[in-house]
């Protein structure tokens, strides 16, 4: 593949080349002429090639880099349908305003692939306005997002996506597939947000803090770190049946749900 330059590690630019990963992922998210769809870190457009055999209403991408969206301005130039926007999606994503129906597709930059999924979970907005994320990670980072209790991969950020959106795997892709060729093989995840929520928290930060303490330490019991956010701790841990002995991987998601809402009722 001829690249503008060397790729930017800063960024993670690891392009994808793998013609038939790339159809495979496309299609995915049955995209058809009703559909809107993003992608975030378009690198040189091999995504939105396979992407414009489903004919989708409109294309957006996202990229940081400045040469590379340079590019595909000029690549797409004649193709009314592509936006290409050169912005960090991390300073946009809380302000996209557009209709309902867009599917966002991204192979994610390593270094901030849970940022950006976070950020997607924590918008102000909810339901959102996206319909579907079809995203890829470093298979160790998806392993995490889809964990379950009880696993060693179970964390805070299996919390936060269990709150709001519906998780699937769908396969793994070697490192092989991308060019320049990361260290690390990757796993493509799907999303939908869950539209009604149990739980819902008037401000979503305070689950990040929630979680942020009592994971604070996962081979110990969260008795103590418990004391930390409530003062009040047996009475609290008593009404929301939580054993104080039991090390944070092993609450149920749900348990720390009803841990943030408690604290939110408490505190804000
Ligand atoms: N989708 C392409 C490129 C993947 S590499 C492919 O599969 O071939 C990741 C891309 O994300 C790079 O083009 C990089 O410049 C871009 N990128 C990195 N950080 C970004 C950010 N914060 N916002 C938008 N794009 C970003």
């Amino acid at each position: 593949m001829e690249l503008l330059g060397t790729s930017k590690k800063s960024l993670g630019q690891n392009f994808l080349i793998d013609k038939n990963i790339i159809k495979k992922i496309i299609n995915i998210g049955n995209v058809n002429k009703n559909i809107i769809v993003m992608e975030i870190g378009v690198g040189y457009g091999n995504l939105i090639d396979e992407i414009l055999t489903k004919n989708p209403k409109q294309i957006i991408g996202i990229e940081k880099d400045k040469k590379l969206s340079y590019f595909l301005k000029k690549k797409f130039s004649t193709n009314k349908n592509i936006k290409i926007i050169n912005e960090d999606i991390l300073n946009i994503v809380d302000d996209i305003n557009l209709e309902k129906n867009i599917i966002v597709f991204g192979n994610l930059p390593y270094n901030i692939s849970t940022k950006i999924l976070t950020s997607l979970i924590m918008l102000k907005k909810w339901p959102p306005w996206y319909s579907a994320l079809i995203l890829m990670f470093q298979k160790e980072v998806a392993d995490r997002i889809i964990a379950k209790t009880n696993t060693k991969e179970f964390g805070r950020l299996s919390i936060l996506t269990n709150w709001r959106l519906e998780s699937k795997k769908h396969f793994n892709i070697t490192r092989n597939c991308f060019y320049p060729k990361p260290k690390v093989n990757s796993s493509l995840l799907s999303f939908t947000p869950k539209k009604v929520n149990k739980f819902n928290l008037k401000n979503p930060k305070n689950l990040e803090l929630v979680t942020r303490i009592l994971f604070s330490n996962r081979r110990k019991m969260i008795n103590k770190s418990f004391k930390k956010l409530f003062k009040n701790r047996l009475h609290i841990a008593k009404k929301l049946n939580i054993d104080l002995t039991k090390r944070p991987g092993e609450l149920s998601s749900e348990t720390y749900y009803k841990i943030a809402s408690e604290y939110e009722r408490l505190f804000n």
